[in-house]
């Protein structure tokens, strides 16, 4: 079936208790026995290790990314934890230079107590990857495109240089989601979703999840499923039941993004205030033609995504002057919802921060394309 199909129909097995077409959200932490205290069969037994709202939901993570099961969380950061937990003390993780700000902070504050170290790489640079290669590495992490410059990582080439050294490659795929980019068409191990961007799609609910492809070693999946279901830091009911329900409009609301990116990103560049845009989409990027290659949607056409950032003329003050001229992109964090987001990354990711001072990181909604480039038009006047 197709993605479209997918994501309103995959784990959805109607309710015959009721005949309920929607889902029912069940809120019970526990589930009763049989009389002589046996478990009934196909029962729940508590909650935090799985419930009928969760279990859905997995089911529909799973097929929509192509994968053989799905793990939820209560955050993607849960979800990056829980992968990071199954290296062994002292393993050695490489990781994008340009990564979600989060992730690395996993690894040099929560880990460090577990010897767990990181060599950062430009992974658009396929001999720093190879050098960055130690005895002890275990992990390499891929984003693409990258948080915040866009950059794309050629998946296929990495897995490459993963499979020959036995090293697992996980991909956090919230940007592109599997409409854009499918991570396991090219032999990625395991993939890492914050559910709380485009899957969760309206800026109402926190979540995340870890995908294991079809052939996966099953020993990989039963250790992130015990550090799920014992290690709780699991989604409620509620949030499973909304996040199924967003899903239900996935797949019409990824090509909207994709469509009106591609238009902003095309005004934008030809702006004499905008020093430069990133966004795979436009000829002229320089990953223009890998993005090509590895992004499209499940039907064919190729797309890149509803996520861009831009560099102002100047510096961060006039960054931050056009971001606030700015009335329908809200000044916010986070990404992937149906409204238009813009956020200066530098001084939200604080004095560590790699991003350039005067970068935007636009996360382009579903409003109409025309009133949102009226809105930086007369931002830019
Ligand atoms: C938001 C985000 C995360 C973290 O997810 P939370 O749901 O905020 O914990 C990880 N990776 C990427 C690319 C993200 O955008």
């Amino acid at each position: 079936m197709k993605i479209e199909t997918l994501a309103v129909h995959a784990g959805n097995h109607g309710d015959l208790t009721t005949g309920a077409v929607v889902p029912p959200l069940i809120l019970s932490t526990t589930f009763e026995r049989a009389e002589d205290g046996s478990l009934v069969e196909g029962r729940d037994i508590y909650t935090r290790a799985s419930n009928p709202n969760r279990r859905a939901v997995e089911e529909k993570l799973a097929a929509l990314e192509g994968g053989s099961d799905a793990i939820a969380f209560a955050s993607g950061q849960a979800a990056t934890m829980s992968i990071f937990h199954t290296l062994g003390a002292g393993s050695h993780v490489i990781l994008p230079d340009d990564i979600y700000y989060n992730t690395k902070v996993i690894i040099d504050n929560l880990y460090a107590n577990f010897g767990l170290s990181c060599t950062e790489v430009d992974m658009t640079d396929l001999t720093a990857i190879k050098r960055a290669i130690k005895k002890n590495t275990k992990l390499i992490w891929i984003e693409t495109p990258s948080n915040p410059s866009l950059k794309v990582t050629d998946i296929q080439a990495v897995v490459k240089i993963a499979k020959a050294k036995n090293i697992m490659v996980a991909c956090d795929n919230t940007w592109a989601t599997p409409f854009f980019t499918r991570p396991f068409d090219f032999g990625v191990d395991v993939v890492m979703h914050s559910t709380t961007k485009y899957f969760g799609g309206h800026s109402d609910i926190l979540g995340g999840c870890v995908i294991l492809p079809l052939d996966s070693q099953s020993e990989l999946g039963t250790k992130i499923r015990t550090y799920q279901s014992v290690g709780g830091a699991v989604p409620s009911p509620f949030d499973c039941w909304l996040l199924n329900r967003s899903l239900s409009t996935y797949a019409v609301r990824m090509p909207v993004h994709g469509y009106n990116a591609m238009k902003l990103a095309t005004f934008l560049e030809k702006q004499a205030q905008i020093e430069k845009v990133n966004y795979p989409g436009l000829k002229s990027n320089k990953y223009y033609k890998i993005a090509k290659k590895q992004m499209r949607d499940v039907n064919g056409i190729a797309g890149f995504g509803g996520m861009m950032s831009i560099l102002v003329k100047g510096g961060e003050n006039e960054a931050l002057v056009l971001a606030s001229k700015l009335n329908i992109f809200k000044h916010a964090t986070s990404l992937g919802g149906v409204e238009s987001l813009i956020e200066h990354r530098y001084s939200v990711e604080g004095p560590h921060s790699k991003s350039p001072e005067n970068l935007l990181r636009i996360s382009v909604g579903i409003e109409n394309v025309a009133d949102l480039i009226a809105d930086f038009e007369q931002a830019l006047k």
